[in-house]
């Protein structure tokens, strides 16, 4: 089983999800694989800011921040050019912004607390998994959204949830094992669970990454791929300027670090390699679960492997593409 996540920087517009689904189909083997998707690029900081405003009691502002939400997803929707399964599509993003709406109009400042926040930070990703599950169905690959409050259980720590094992393994399991046996991909939300009662809550920011380990370690997976928009974990931030190359060395070349171990993985991710959210590694570290950092944009590299180094394999690049199989059931 192989779980791979896109991250919001792979999923800023209808060309980069259009891509990301030729290539998880293409990384997909038929009842193997299960994707997670974090929000749109900059719809969680959106979001952020209309909480804000909600609590400083600007609440018509908070609304067309809202708006302007809707407006981008459909301006995506629009784009990826669905036929079919376009109108459904429409349909889940307009429920789901009827209910952000609702949400908004419905609760003063004073009653803008973290449980509330949460349930209007969940916005992004219900939005993009199922963007990116329509666009999927439109390749004739079969996929269905799925919200990971049904089964990603958690305590009560609005914004920065810890996950409850056990119970997120049995439902975990009781809901995306069918799935997967049917040869459906479940398209899974990063970032947000919910409480035993059903309250929706968020891992904290970034934390995508740690859904991913999460679902792979609920269905025992052999590898959890991220992809992002870099070729993978370096020794410091790729996209950083002239000063982060050091004052001794201004032409100094990031160095991409190919093979780590999980303990090396968690160091650069608590000293600030946003690449890798440092909830990530606990998960997958007890079954030695490989972790793979790859390039969106440049499949053809192999990425940053994390863990797995004694069968230490390179990343796969093709596998039977999904779309031949969907189409002869
Ligand atoms: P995603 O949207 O895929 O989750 P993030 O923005 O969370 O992507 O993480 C990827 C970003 O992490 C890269 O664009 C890069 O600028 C940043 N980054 C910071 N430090 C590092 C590092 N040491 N190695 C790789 N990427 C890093
Ligand atoms: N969308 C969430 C965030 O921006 C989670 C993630 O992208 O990993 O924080
Ligand atoms: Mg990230």
């Amino acid at each position: 089983m192989r779980v791979l996540k896109f991250g919001g920087s792979s999923l800023a517009d209808a060309a980069a999800i259009t891509h990301v689904v030729r290539l998880a189909r293409k990384h997909s083997e038929p009842r193997e694989s299960v994707l997670v998707c974090s929000a749109c690029a900059g719809v969680t900081n959106r979001l952020a800011q209309i909480i804000d405003l909600m609590r400083d009691d600007q609440g018509i502002r908070a609304l067309a921040g809202v708006w302007a939400l809707r407006k981008r997803h459909r301006a995506i929707l629009f784009s990826l050019e669905l036929g079919a399964e376009q109108a459904r599509v429409w349909n889940e993003l307009e429920d789901l912004g009827a209910g952000l709406r609702e949400s908004i109009a419905g609760t003063a400042a004073r009653d803008a607390d973290g449980a509330w926040a949460d349930s209007v930070l969940s916005y992004g990703e219900r939005a993009s998994a199922r963007l990116v599950a329509g666009a999927l169905r439109n390749l004739a690959v079969r996929a269905e959204a799925v919200d990971a409050t049904r089964f990603l259980i958690t305590d009560a720590n609005f914004q920065n949830a810890a996950p409850l094992r056990e119970e997120t393994r049995h439902r975990g399991r009781e809901i995306l094992l069918p799935l997967v046996e049917r040869g459906v991909i479940p398209v899974v939300t990063g970032f947000i669970g919910a409480t035993m009662d059903g309250v929706t809550t968020t891992l904290g920011r970034n934390s995508s990454d740690f859904s991913a380990a999460i679902v792979g370690d609920v269905l025992d997976a052999d590898e959890v791929w991220l992809w992002t928009d870099v070729d993978g974990v370096f020794d410091r931030d790729p996209r950083g300027g002239a000063e982060l190359r050091g004052p001794d060395s201004p032409d100094e070349e990031f160095t991409l670090l190919e093979e780590l171990t999980y303990d090396e993985a968690l160091h650069l991710a608590n000293c600030g390699a946003k690449a890798l959210h440092p909830r990530t590694i606990e998960p997958l570290r007890e079954k030695n679960t490989i972790l793979r950092i790859r390039n969106t944009f440049r499949p053809e590299h192999p990425g940053t492997r994390v863990g797995g180094r004694d069968n230490a394999q390179p990343a796969p690049t093709s596998s039977t593409p999904l779309a031949e199989e969907s189409a002869a059931q």
